[in-house]
């Protein structure tokens, strides 16, 4: 981010123009917008600008530029087509410290105006930081096909019960939740379809019901947040995301998942990689309980889906025992999504009729796993956590009847802009991802299938990790 974007209160504060022109109307007509005392210098100024100065909505002098026409403004905006006198706008504004906006000079510049979606009081700025303004409208095009007409309204009439709802509940925790659920509840359609005065007794009722039951039960969200493209989340589990107090989260939550959890909530990382629990999950366990028993809703987001080699229910077992509330929000799994992102699809009627999940790493760091069924014809067997005991598992199946040309890949951090495949046969796949400095995470998928992904491969990772 190159600029802060902030919301500048100039409400009958001196805001100067220089320039008489229309480029200078768009920007006066801003200005008033926001109540500014605007004071305008140019020669000569467009009718239009004539009409505000005769409705004595802006003051007007017909002068030339000169320095002193800057004193006491809190915003200097050039807007003449005479580059010699932008520059000399520019230069006196920063010479003094005054915010200055010169039309279509991102370098003269101290701030830019971003595109506004106004649905007062709530207002979306858009800005790509000069590189790229039609990108910048486009996004706010967007933005106000998402909110409705009237959605300032549902502010306007929260702000009448702010105080109210300050009094009644003491800290920020209980009054976030109070809003939270309002804002889920059908007071927002009431307000959405006009009928403000219904809203405002609904509301009302609210508060006065909540206020005689203060006490906030906590809650844990167990969610799954998917392989790790942010776009493969469920719609339930970005809400839950965004809504919860604390946010306890492992190693396999990617870094573009993790930057949707809401900003404030606090973090707790209780990752594990191979070997190294961090936190043993019978404390896990018990940490999620203790967390929502204190009256807070607990993100318990994880890599992939929750019931898949995830523990989730062994979490939810704990939760259980104590009475605490516990939603699930299943995820897309990494034998799904990384399959998909490979170019693999995991069944097809000429290569495989059954799918198999495995997890090639024991509790006991062992290796014991059913040969037989993995080696039956006609499947493909996707194995999790795989790849220390990679080269075992491939001589094993060999051993038990399968072709050494059977084809078998490995994919790293699938499904992200890191992703990184390595196509090979049983015999030479283990060798193929040394060779290849392939991490975990990583998902090994064996089956005839696999020769799919020559034709079938789609995506085209931005940053691979060659
Ligand atoms: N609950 C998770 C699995 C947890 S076990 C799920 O449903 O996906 C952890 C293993 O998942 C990793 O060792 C790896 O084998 C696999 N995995 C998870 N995300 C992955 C990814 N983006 N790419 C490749 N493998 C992944």
């Amino acid at each position: 981010m190159q600029a802060l974007p902030i919301f500048l209160n100039i409400a009958h504060r001196p805001c100067v123009v220089i320039g008489g022109g229309e480029v200078a109307l768009r920007k006066v007509s801003s200005l008033l917008k926001a109540d500014a005392a605007v004071k305008l210098y140019a020669p000569e100024i467009c009718p239009q600008l004539q009409v505000l100065v005769d409705e004595g909505k802006i003051q007007f002098k017909a002068l030339a530029f000169e320095e002193n026409q800057l004193e006491k403004a809190c915003l200097v905006i050039a807007a003449t087509d005479d580059e010699t006198v932008n520059v000399a706008v520019s230069q006196a504004a920063k010479a003094r410290n005054i915010p200055v906006n010169v039309v279509d000079s991102p370098a003269l510049c101290t701030f830019t105006f971003a595109s506004i979606v106004d649905r007062s009081p709530i207002i979306v700025a858009v800005s790509s930081e000069g590189n790229a303004p039609v990108l910048a409208r486009y996004t706010r095009t967007k933005i106000e096909t998402m909110l409705p007409a009237n959605y300032g309204r549902i502010a306007a009439i929260a702000g009448e019960f702010r105080e109210e709802v300050k009094t009644q509940f003491a800290t920020t925790q209980a009054r976030r939740i109070f809003w939270e659920e309002v804002l889920q509840s059908p007071i927002v359609e009431q307000i959405l379809a006009g009928h403000e005065d219904a809203a405002r007794q609904m509301l009302a009722q609210r508060l006065a019901d909540q206020a005689h039951n203060k006490q906030h039960h906590g809650e844990v969200y167990l969610v799954g947040g998917g392989p790790g493209d942010p776009d493969l989340l469920t719609f339930r589990a970005l809400r839950l995301m965004q809504q919860c107090d604390v946010c306890v989260y492992d190693k396999l939550v990617s870094p573009e998942v993790m930057a949707l959890v809401r900003r404030d909530a606090e973090l707790i990382y209780v990752g594990k990689s191979r070997d190294q629990h961090t936190l043993p999950q019978e404390e896990i366990n018990q940490l999620l309980a203790r967390l929502a028993l204190e009256g807070k809703r607990v993100l318990r987001l994880k890599g992939g889906d929750p019931f898949i080699f995830g523990r989730g229910g062994e979490e939810i077992e704990t939760l259980m025992q104590q009475n605490v509330p516990f939603q699930v929000v299943p995820g897309i799994t990494a034998a799904n999504g990384v399959s998909s992102y490979a170019g693999i699809p995991l069944t097809h009627r000429d290569y495989a009729q059954a799918c198999l999940f495995i997890t090639g790493h024991l509790k006991d760091g062992s290796l014991d796993l059913d040969w037989v069924a993995m080696s039956r014809p006609n499947q493909t067997v996707v194995i999790y956590m795989g790849l220390v005991g990679l080269a075992q598992i491939c001589e094993q199946l060999i051993a038990h009847g399968v072709s050494p040309d059977m084809p078998a890949a490995v994919v790293q951090q699938g499904t992200t802009q890191r992703q990184k495949v390595v196509s090979a046969t049983l015999q030479d796949l283990a060798q193929k991802v040394a060779d290849a400095q392939i991490k975990a995470p990583c998902l090994t998928i064996i089956g005839e299938v696999v020769k799919l992904r020559e034709k079938l491969n789609w995506f085209t990772p931005s940053e691979p990790i060659e």
